[in-house]
């Protein structure tokens, strides 16, 4: 696809429009093409100069990375969620396996455990590792299988307005509220009293940002069941989900604004009428999406005399996921014979799982680095006569250490800032040369993005990863769902599915579905029974 044929640009087409949807990421991008696929006329407006939030890439010099795409569950026909995603990009979008394993953990004493692709020979992985844990770890299992299915009910629950939560949600949520209202670690607790097996099977926590002690162990059962059948990556890069998925928005006669950041929107006579544009410019719609994250919305898109609402107030009070930094890194040579590959490598420096961020000023290294290497992943990479790679180093660090920069510009936050970036690179950078020398020399490229970075181009509450924190709270929050108590407002994105792309993708889908119950519902159940007609979109 040339410059010339994307599905985006930064004019904005003469309205009239059936949906606005604000922000481009994967959760905003599901909404607009399930809704294009039935026909609505939908304008996208993305701040930021590239789509996908964060499944955008950017390039510098010779190598070009994505964002927040190392691993990616349940793609396949195999899965529901996969065969609803294909339904929506059809051929324009493949992924390719990461392989098995698809993950590799290293704890200290060179413990290391890989998690395979086939949820039989990770119990077998598990086992040898543990074999006086065999009871424990087939309950989890079983817990893990409960969890999940119990999850439908509560998904379900959330396509409803808050004013039918009173009599559904304790019916449909009944199940759901067994593992929605409980952490991950008094599950483990009352699993083994092997604190290291523990921390090996919350290990993928960082999948969703909340330690065992804080997250729910119903998102950790998600996310286990996630990657059961191992990982994927998309063909082409991550950039090429928001080119399919922006194309069928397209076809349908919308389209897709960047660089429109939007100030407002625009509540008249009761109902979301449109939106005010940084800019100034209003444009209307009969309804609005927000897929710009239920934090931002509540406490900056809503107009000042609508966010003391409860149900503002109530999604303002949940506090976000945590921010992160990573490292963006770009290697010459042969990168695979240095020890990378297309599995994940996540290093821990502790079997402790109570903290996550990194408080750079009492531990002199980051507790977990969790590295990819997306050239490696993707078969369409070329790397050229110079053997050209990518990679990552991704860690948790605390928000609150970067507000003094707050409100300075980006590359222009000064050099005390500039000092610290430089500083904690380097670090990142002698923890992974640590478990990896063979790197070092082969490195041509690396730059540190922090959690302001991260506020600059996509534009979370406080530079979190994951949007709203998926703690037990969150779970029992009424508001958290894609239609708002404001008439003609909905929500979309992770924070009315879950943590992580696919994790956006149901919050899209169930936006969707909220908004339009008669027409997607039906699709959706076409798709799952695997009927072709359903690739030509929800019938209209
Ligand atoms: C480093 C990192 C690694 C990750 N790794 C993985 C992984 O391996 N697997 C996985 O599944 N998930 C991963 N994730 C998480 C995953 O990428 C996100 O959870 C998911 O993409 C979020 O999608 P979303 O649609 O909810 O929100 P976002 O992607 O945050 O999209 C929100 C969009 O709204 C736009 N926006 C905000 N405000 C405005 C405004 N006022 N006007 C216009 N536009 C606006 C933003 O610019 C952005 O494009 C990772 C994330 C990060 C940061």
């Amino acid at each position: 696809m040339s410059k010339s044929e994307l599905p985006w640009s930064k004019s904005i087409p003469a309205g009239p429009w059936d949906y606005i949807v604000i922000g481009s990421g994967m959760g905003g991008m599901t909404t607009a093409a399930t809704l294009a696929s039935l026909g609505r006329r939908v304008l996208v407006l993305e701040g930021h100069y590239v789509p996908g939030g964060f499944t955008h890439e950017f390039k510098r010099k010779r190598w070009h990375w994505d964002v927040g795409v190392h691993a990616i569950g349940e793609v396949t026909d195999k899965a529901i969620l996969g065969r609803v995603l294909k339904a929506l990009t059809g051929e324009r979008l493949k992924w390719a396996s990461l392989g098995d394993p698809y993950e590799e953990f290293h704890y200290p004493d060179g413990f290391r455990i890989d998690f395979p692709d086939n949820p039989r020979a990770y119990r077998e992985a598990l086992v040898e590792k543990f074999p006086q844990e065999r009871a424990g770890i087939d309950r989890y299992f079983s817990l893990v299988r409960q969890a999940s299915g119990a999850m439908r009910g509560y998904y379900l629950s959330r396509v409803f307005p808050e004013r039918a939560a009173a009599l559904l949600d304790p019916i449909l949520q009944r199940q759901a509220k067994r593992f929605t209202a409980i952490t991950l670690q008094s599950v483990l607790d009352e699993l083994t009293a092997d604190e290291r097996l523990k921390t090996v099977l919350a290990g993928q926590w960082g999948y969703y940002g909340s330690p065992p002690r804080e997250g729910s162990f119903a998102i950790h059962a998600a996310v286990v069941r996630h990657f059961l059948h191992g990982a994927h990556y998309p063909i082409g890069g991550a950039g090429e989900i928001a080119r399919a998925l922006l194309q069928k928005v397209a076809d349908a006669g919308g389209w897709t604004a960047i660089r429109a950041e939007v100030d407002e929107i625009l509540v008249e006579r009761g109902r979301a009428a449109g939106v005010r544009l940084v800019g100034g410019e209003e444009i209307r719609a009969r309804r609005v999406v927000s897929a710009a994250s239920a934090l931002v919305t509540a406490t900056k898109l809503l107009p000042p005399a609508e966010r003391p609402k409860p149900w503002a107030t109530g999604i303002h009070e949940l506090p976000p996921a945590p921010a992160h930094l990573c490292a963006y890194l770009g290697f010459q040579g042969d990168i695979r014979a240095a020890g990378a590959g297309s599995a994940n490598q996540w290093f821990w420096k502790t079997w402790r799982t109570d903290g996550c961020t990194w408080d750079w000023e009492t531990e002199p290294e980051a507790p977990v680095l969790y590295t990819s290497y997306p050239s490696l992943k993707d078969p369409s990479h070329d790397p050229g006569p110079d053997q050209l790679h990518t990679g990552e180093i991704v860690t948790f660090v605390p928000y609150e250490k970067f507000a003094a920069w707050k409100g300075t510009a980006w590359m222009k936050r000064g050099a005390e800032y500039e000092a610290l970036k430089a500083d904690l690179l380097q670090r990142l950078l002698d923890g992974l040369f640590a478990h990896r020398p063979g790197l070092k020399p082969l490195l041509r490229h690396a730059e540190l993005s922090t959690p302001l970075t991260t506020e600059h181009f996509v534009r979370p509450a406080a530079g979190s990863i994951y949007g709203v924190a998926s703690s037990p709270a969150r779970y029992a929050n009424p508001w958290l769902r894609p239609r708002t108590p404001l008439k003609d407002l909905f929500l979309s994105g992770c924070d009315v599915g879950a943590a992580g792309v696919m994790g956006a993708f149901v919050g899209g889908i169930l936006c969707a579905t909220a908004a339009e119950p008669l027409e997607v519902l039906p699709w959706l159940r076409r798709v799952n029974a695997g009927d072709a007609s359903a690739r030509r979109g929800p019938a209209r």
